[in-house]
């Protein structure tokens, strides 16, 4: 087989320890899995010609984005190829006009992002981490302003795909809507790499806002700060962000980014607008709303280099959470409940948290009734990881009594495996079904996403 991959790829196939170990695991604590060789492709008709070599020798294939995922979603627990897509980051087409944008699947957020800036569009989609738009339509990403412009769910239009025997396929188009046939654009975002490999994607695009203000209002109570939260979305007002930090984030963020938030439950605000105007109504609303609830005062970013602080001091939680316990690996959890049960989920949490002694830091997409806590765990410790798996098992049971997911956003991976029979109950049959016709020889991402029997 690697002889074959090199005459397709020439030195673009890589067998060397360290490569094989940058490929072997994502930002999560799960063991590594290591792949057997990783490639470099840089096209479809190469993805495919991989694909087809991998499925002649029977050899499992990994999608391999930035590896950003926190679930084990691209350690390759059976071995196989690895196929990393970050030399294909090209931008196919823009229709300006159309507000759309068709891009290879290896392209990072913030690459697409500085392609855009003189255009007037954005792609809003922000995931903490600098990934690729096929591994974010792959875990079905989101980020801060999903409660605006909702998820990749919302804004993947279509896509090319390599299928596990090699064929290429499209899925979906450029027209706003469309009732022609299953959805398979859908089926594919939130694949995880486990029916297909996506070579890329055509986006829906967004006119950047005219009028744009961001705040930090920190709260008497967490309770407050989530009913806030709760009467914002349940009222209508079209905040652009709204994120959730409690005191034990808040530390690690100043500490770490060397800002100075009052140490209290603290909502992160953005709005925007096509006129100031149409902003100060926004924010006006969500003020009497935040007052009512126990508010101590909104600190407002109004341009764009404070705006620019606030966002990187909160899309660094995650490495300011890291980097309070060094030697500790992270253990980041997410779920996701309708919003009238926030406040509830996120109070019994922490109770829960503080019975068991625990600290781990809080935050979250609130607007979409999302929210993480951050584990930091000794690796080396049996008891600490049992404990914290404990609180992991009970914050989504918690999650699922209130009709939410065990994964707003991350994904399954294997981390979360344990959890899909129960959420899905019958449907998890249907989708082994898919699975099964997609990919028999269970190929593609083996052992993620769906239990293994
Ligand atoms: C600091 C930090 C903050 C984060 N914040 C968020 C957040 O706010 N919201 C959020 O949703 N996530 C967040 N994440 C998780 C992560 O960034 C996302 O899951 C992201 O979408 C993964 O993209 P990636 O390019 O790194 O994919 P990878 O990690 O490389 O791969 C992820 C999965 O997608 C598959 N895959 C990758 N590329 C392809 C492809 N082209 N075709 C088919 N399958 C593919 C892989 O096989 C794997 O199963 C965060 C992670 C970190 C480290």
């Amino acid at each position: 087989m690697f002889d074959e991959l090199r005459t397709l790829l020439g030195d673009r196939v890589s067998v060397s320890d360290a490569v094989r170990e940058h490929h072997s695991h994502g930002e999560s604590w799960h063991a590594p899995g290591l792949p057997e060789a990783v490639v470099f492709p840089t096209s479809t008709d190469e993805v495919s010609a991989i694909v087809k070599i991998c499925a002649r020798h029977g050899k499992p294939i990994v999608p391999f984005g930035m590896g950003s995922s926190l679930e084990g979603h691209v350690n390759a627990i059976h071995g196989g190829v690895s196929i990393d897509l970050t030399r294909m980051t090209r931008v196919l087409r823009i229709s300006p006009e159309d507000l759309d944008i068709t891009v290879e699947a290896g392209l990072t957020r913030l690459r697409l992002d500085a392609h855009l800036k003189n255009t007037g569009l954005m792609f809003p989609i922000d995931p903490g981490a600098d990934a690729t738009i096929g591994g974010m339509a792959a875990t079905r990403a989101s980020g801060t302003t999903a409660v605006r412009y909702g998820t990749m769910r919302d804004n993947v239009l279509g896509m090319t795909v390599v299928l596990a025997d090699g064929q290429v396929i499209t899925t979906g188009g450029r027209a706003r809507k469309s009732s022609s046939g299953y959805d398979l654009t859908r089926l594919f975002v939130g694949s995880e790499g486990t029916l297909g490999v996506i070579t890329d994607l055509t986006l829906r695009l967004y006119g950047r806002p005219e009028a744009v203000r961001a705040a930090v209002c920190p709260f008497e109570s967490m309770a407050g700060a989530a009913a806030t939260v709760i009467q914002t979305i349940q009222l209508g007002i079209p905040v652009a962000r709204i994120e959730i930090v409690d005191e034990a984030q808040l530390r690690v963020v100043n500490a770490y980014s060397k800002t100075n938030y009052p140490i209290a439950p603290t909502l992160f605000f953005e709005f925007h607008g096509i006129s100031d105007v149409m902003v100060d109504e926004q924010i006006k609303a969500v003020e009497e709303i935040a007052r009512e609830q126990g508010a101590t005062g909104f600190q407002w970013a109004s341009t764009l280099e404070d705006r620019n602080t606030l966002w990187t001091a909160r899309h660094n939680a995650y490495y300011a959470t890291v980097a309070s316990r060094p030697g500790a690996r992270a253990w980041t959890t997410d779920i996701c409940v309708p919003i009238s049960h926030l406040a509830e989920c996120i109070l019994q949490t922490q109770a829960d948290l503080k019975a068991a002694g625990v600290v781990a830091p809080l935050v979250g997409h609130a607007g979409d009734g999302n929210f993480h806590l951050i584990f930091m765990l000794d690796a080396n410790d049996p008891k600490e990881f049992e404990q914290i798996s404990r609180l992991n098992e009970r914050l989504v049971e918690r999650a699922l009594k209130f009709g939410g997911t065990c994964s707003g956003e991350h994904g399954v991976g294997i981390g979360k495996l344990k959890y899909s029979a129960k959420e899905h109950g019958a449907s998890l049959d249907v989708m082994r079904s898919i699975k099964r016709a997609l990919d028999p020889d269970n190929l593609m991402n083996p052992g993620k996403l769906i239990p293994e029997p």
